[in-house]
Formats: structure tokens, sequence, C-alpha cells
């Protein structure tokens, strides 16, 4: 069976568009001999699927490349425009030789992100329909809202900013935790045209005070404390550091609208300002529940937001309302296979970009129901997921490969013990997942009965670049598989040339697509300086990449982390993911420390599966594991074991902290502070010559 649907892609036309490289994926055989790598959707999910063969998606990326002033011109009169968008559908310039880099979608074109999220549906008869289920940290605390409820609440907050002074353009920033007024205030910003700019709520107030100082808010969004798992976080004290730290900087901001979250604390205990803070409870709920909807043009900002530091100072990164919208309602349908009964739960935070893309506006743009779930995955054990996942009835589930690997750790009975059969798709981002944690989500946690989106995309391009659609392609698990509609993805080499066919390299992106960001927030000469400049014509991701024999595409990790060992590049996922196939290793990450005779070496932090112990043994083993699926060259030469591992809050490796513990660098850790967790820091310097 596999086999024949393999055999029918071969007889597709050649011209399968400008990517080219799809080509070699419609040669039956090549797939045929890796069928072990090749994963199938079943007959009746790509049946019923928005697009169900690779043909229907070659046909449909072909006309989103040849044409795209129409592909999206068609998508975006789905939505509701006061007044349509002028005769240039797209004006771009993406090479810095021929002047400033600016891009813009359907400008003239007027209309509001918050009006299509919620009016249009309502008005739809969505009304009655679940917008959010909210599940507390708690297991037994939860409360959910219709569309039309969750259009009242919007209106009423939107009604109280605008009383406040808010107008349009004015930024406003939101330091909330998982609480629905988290999508709420975001809403409400769109709603009045302010430009809202979500700040995780588990940054430290240094951290914060950074991100006012930089957009100078008119007024903060902020709740008294919140739990997180046994925890509880004062939030308002670390708001009110960071609005001292602020002011000190001359950046005063007048309103601190704060939640009065009675599941964590109460109003005696929080420390208050008179005049300048206001308990979001004591004015809200007086407004009315409708609002004037603030119409803007389609290139009229509508958030900013900090990328997560992965690899140094956060960018404050700048989207636009119109492009945006039509990205990510039509990247979350067609990457999600998304249907109108789904439930859909993203475990991403809104403090990072997949919490506004894909909690927030993609799937209320497609009138979704989307679980917001306060708490954390292991709290109170690894089973919380699964057992939210049954109470919901969750059928799209998307998360980070990070949680996939903390969850592998513990016993698989977390996960049989629940019945997961409402799970219809699962998806991934945030990090290259590694095959054999891919292989435990699909097989254990799907049944191996649902499709995984590995999506590949960045807090810059708004919404997914290289992602599987999951009804329509084979998938191979740790591939990103092909590029989404609109897009060009380029693999270049060191001096900026295009390369072909199976091969790899930097991971660029030629033309420009609806949800790219427009600049850095206050500096256009460091967007084009970090992403346009250094390869000439195309936008850099900083990531590399490969592409295989079939056109899959392989996220490799970030170039500034590429080992050079004896003139091998070796990208840190390979590596990374081949330890990790070892039963016993939970987790890894590596980088590159000098070596006398190779250039560099590979030094690997591990950390075990819960309850293993390090041996000298297990040590071999695992090098031998490289050995064998990699090859000698990329053999660690040294393992360190880690109890855990320095991450961004966003769950992210941050291999440069680990760059600098490898080579004993120790006064130049730099900046630790955006970690998840910095006493990881000490436990492994205190282990480095176990
Ligand atoms: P900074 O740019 O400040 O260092 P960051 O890059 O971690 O932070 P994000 O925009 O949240 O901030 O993350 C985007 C990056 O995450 C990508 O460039 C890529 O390295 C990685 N990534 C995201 N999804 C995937 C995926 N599916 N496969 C591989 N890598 C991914
Ligand atoms: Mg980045």
């Amino acid at each position: 069976n596999h086999l024949r649907h393999v055999e029918s892609m071969s007889l597709l036309p050649s011209g399968a568009g400008k990517i080219s490289q799809l080509n070699a994926v419609v040669l039956g055989e090549s797939i045929a001999s890796e069928e072990n790598d090749l994963v199938f959707p079943s007959k009746e999910f790509s049946t019923q699927a928005l697009v169900s063969s690779p043909q229907q998606y070659m046909e449909m990326h072909k006309r989103s490349l040849d044409d795209p002033a129409g592909f999206w011109s068609d998508i975006a009169s789905e939505f509701y425009w006061k007044q349509k968008w002028g005769d240039q559908v797209v004006s771009d310039n993406l090479d810095v030789r021929k002047g400033p880099i600016h891009i813009e979608w359907f400008k003239g074109g007027i209309t509001n992100i918050c009006y299509n999220c919620l009016d249009r549906n309502v008005e739809a008869g969505l009304g009655d329909k679940t917008a959010i289920f909210w599940e507390g940290n708690e297991r037994d605390v939860d409360a959910s809202l219709t569309y039309s409820e969750l259009l009242h609440q919007v209106c009423q907050l939107a009604s109280y900013l605008k009383d406040s002074g808010v107008k349009k353009g004015d930024a406003v920033v939101i330091y909330l935790p998982m609480l629905m007024e988290l999508p709420i205030a975001m809403l409400a910003c769109a709603r009045i045209g302010a430009v809202h700019s979500v700040v995780f709520a588990g940054f430290s107030a240094d951290s914060l005070a950074q991100r006012i100082i930089d957009c100078k808010p008119k007024l903060i969004l902020t709740c008294n404390a919140v739990k997180r798992g046994p925890k509880t976080i004062n939030l308002k004290a670390i708001v009110d550091a960071a609005l001292d730290i602020s002011s000190k900087d001359g950046v005063s901001v007048d309103i601190c609208l704060t939640y009065d979250n009675s599941s964590a604390t109460t109003r005696e205990n929080t420390k208050w300002q008179n005049g300048r803070d206001v308990w979001w409870q004591d004015v809200v709920p007086k407004y009315p529940t409708s609002c004037e909807v603030e119409w803007v043009d389609a290139e009229d900002p509508l958030f900013l937001l900090y990328t997560s530091g992965s690899t140094g100072k956060p960018k404050g990164v700048l989207h636009t309302t119109g492009g945006y919208m039509v990205y990510t309602a039509t990247t979350f349908k067609y990457a999600f296979d998304y249907k109108s009964t789904d439930v859909y739960w993203c475990t991403a935070d809104c403090g990072w970009i997949t919490g506004h893309s894909y909690v927030t506006y993609g799937p209320m743009l497609n009138g979704a129901t989307v679980v917001v779930f306060e708490g954390t995955p292991n709290y109170p054990d690894s089973g919380r997921c699964w057992e939210i996942v049954d109470k919901y009835k969750v059928s799209i589930f998307y998360t980070a490969p990070t949680l996939v690997r903390s969850l592998m750790r513990d016993d698989d009975k977390f996960v049989t013990s629940h019945s997961r059969k409402s799970l219809r798709v699962l998806g991934s981002v945030g990090e290259p997942i590694n095959p054999s944690a891919w292989r435990w989500f699909y097989n254990l946690v799907g049944d191996s009965r649902c499709p995984i989106s590995d999506t590949w995309w960045q807090t810059e391009t708004g919404g997914f670049m290289i992602t599987p659609l999951p009804g329509a392609w084979p998938q191979k698990p740790g591939s990103a598989t092909f590029p989404f509609f609109g897009v060009q993805p380029v693999i270049v080499d060191e001096k900026g040339n295009e390369i072909e066919g199976e091969c790899s390299g930097y991971l660029c992106v030629k033309g420009s697509w609806p949800g790219a960001f427009r600049t850095l927030f206050g500096d256009h000469e460091r967007y084009e300086t970090t992403y346009f400049k250094p390869f000439a014509g195309y936008y850099f991701s900083g990531d590399g990449c490969s592409r295989d024999k079939d056109g899959y595409y392989w996220l490799t990790g970030r170039v500034d982390d590429v080992i050079n060992v004896s003139g091998h590049r070796i990208g840190t996922a390979e590596v990374e993911s081949a330890l990790a196939s070892h039963p016993q290793c939970a987790e890894a990450a590596v980088v590159g420390v000098e070596h006398e005779v190779k250039g560099q070496g590979i030094y690997a932090f591990v950390t075990l599966v819960e309850g293993v112990p390090y041996s000298e043994e297990l040590r071999k083993s695992l090098v031998l594991m490289v050995r064998n699926q990699i090859g000698a060259f990329a053999a660690p030469d040294r393992i360190h074991w880690a109890p855990g591992l320095p991450k961004t809050r966003s769950g992210k490796i941050m291999r440069r902290i680990l760059r600098k513990i490898a080579s004993r660098q120790l006064e130049e850790l730099g900046d630790i502070s955006t970690l998840a967790d910095p006493s990881v820091v000490d436990q492994l310097i205190s282990l480095a010559d176990v």
C-alpha cells in the first residue's frame, strides 16, 4: 500500500515549481529504499485532510510562488476588511544592495485582528462555541469562555484601556501568567490599535525593566501572584522592582493594572502604590461589554516581542497587522489540518511567539477551541498533560521537544494510564526534535496514529516556515519536511551561493511571506545587519540545515554552534540526537572545545534517565553510540554528567554558557539572568571533573 502511494507520486509532472528539490521525492525509488525512515499518515487521515497528497501540496505551493499576490489575496478575502488593500498586495525590498530593507503586505487595507478573531466569529454563529478552556495549576480549578463571553471581556478591558488614555500606537506591556486574562489583554490591545509587548512572567525584574525601558509603555498589566507547580511567585513584587529600575532610567509607567489572583495570594499581602496601582476587578467589570473597534492599516504595528535570547541579547521583533493575521490563520489551519470540531492545546506560554501566533491569533482567527493551561506539565505528576488531554478531549496537541524529553525521563505508565484517544495531530516546536523523542511522542503518546507537525519557524517569521502538512507527506522522524505555502527556503554556502539538491549549509529564505517581521524595534540597522547582510539578497535565519536526497529539510542547530572537527562540520543536533537515542540518556547538549590536533573537539553534556547512575561503562557506550550512528570523527572527546542543562525560559538549551563551562572560562559566563534555573550552572561547574 505504501509502495503504491510512492509509485503514484512518481507519476507527478516534474515541473513542480521552483522547488526543484521536491522532484527528488517523486522518484519513488529513493523513498522505497528508505522505507524504514518514512512514516505515512493513515489512509483515513489523508482522505479527510485539507491537503491529502504530495501532488495537491505541490500544486498549491507552486501557485503560492508563481502568484503570491493572487494566492494570498484569495485567503485574505476570507477575513473582514473595512477597506480593501491597494493594488499592490506585496511590495518589498529584501536586498540590502538595492536600498533599505522594506516589506509591506496588503498596504492600504483597513482591518482589525481582534474583530476578525471575535466579532466575525460571533456573527458567523460561533457565539456559543467554547473559545477557551482554562485549566488552573491545581487539578480541580478550571473555567471556560465562549466566543461571545470572550468578546465581552475583551471589550470591557479595551474600554478601560481607552478610558485610561491608551491610544492607537501606544505600547502596553503585559506581564501575566497563563490566565485567561493574558489572551484577553492581547486582544483588547489589538482592538484599540495599541501595540502589546508581552513579557514572559518568569523573567526577572531586570529583564522586565530592560523591555519597559525599550518600549516605554503607557500602562502595564499584571497580577499579584501565581502558583506554578508547588511554588508561589509574587509577580507584583517583580513588577514593582522593575518599575523602580525603569523610573531611575527616566521611564515611568502611569498605571499598573493588577489582576487579583486569589488562588495564589490575597490583596492584603500585595504591596500597593496608590495612584499608580489599580485592581483589575475593581474597574474593568464596570465598563460596557461592547467597544468600538479601532480600524488600522494592514501595516500598522500589532505587537512587539523579544526573541528568547538563546544566542545573546534578545531582539525586539516588530510584527504588523494584516500579513501577520493572514499568515498565522493559514499556517494554523493547514499545519494542524484544523477541523471546526477540534479541541486544540498548545503548551507554550503567551510570553513567546508560539503563544502569540498559536495560542491566541492563529487558532482564534479560525474560531477554534483553545486550551489554556496555567500550570506545569509535571505537576502534580508527569501524567498531567494526558489527564488534561482526556479531560477536554484535546485533538491537536502542540508542544516542545524539551517537554517531550522531560516526560520521557519518567515512567511510560504516566502516559499509558490515560486514554488519549481524542488525539489526532501532534506538534513540536522550539528545537530540532531528535528522532528518539519523535518516536516516543509518536508511538507512545499518539499510539502510532497521529502525524507530528514538526514546525520550524522563528519569532521573526511570525508563523510556520517549514512544516509537515500532516495528511500530505510521509514523515521522517526529526525532519521538519517541506516549506509552507509561499516560502522558498534556500541553503547557501559560506559565500552565499545557493546549493541545489542534497546538501547542507546556511538556511536562508528567498522572497517575502506575509508573516515576516518588519523591523527590530527602534533599530532598523541591527535588523539589516543581523538578517539581511550576512547573505545579500536573502533573509538569513541563523540556523544550519541540510536537505536530503528526497528533498526533506533537516534543521541542524544554530550555525554559531557548528563544530569543526578536523575539517568536518558537525551540527549540534546530529550528535545530540545520537546520544539521546541511547536508552539511558534523557537529554544531551554538545559544544565544541579547542583541541590541539583536531582544531575542535566535541564536548557533550549528558542528562541520564531518572534513577540511572553514572558509570565508566555507560560513558563508553554513549561514545560508541555516536561512533556507530555518525562516525568516529564525531565521537565526543569528553562526557560531562549533567543533572540539569542551562535553558532559556522557553526551554531551549543555551550552548554559549555550556561552551564557557567546557573551556573552563568561568569568569566569562555572561548574562545568565534569562536562564530558567541559574543554579544548574553551579551544579555543572561542580561536576566538571567527575
Ligand atoms: P535568539 O534569537 O534571541 O537567540 P531564539 O532564536 O531561541 O532566541 P525563537 O525565535 O523563539 O528565539 O526561536 C527560533 C529558533 O528556534 C530557530 O531559529 C531554531 O533555531 C529553533 N527552532 C524552532 N523550531 C524548530 C524546529 N521545529 N526544528 C528545529 N529548530 C527549531
Ligand atoms: Mg533566533
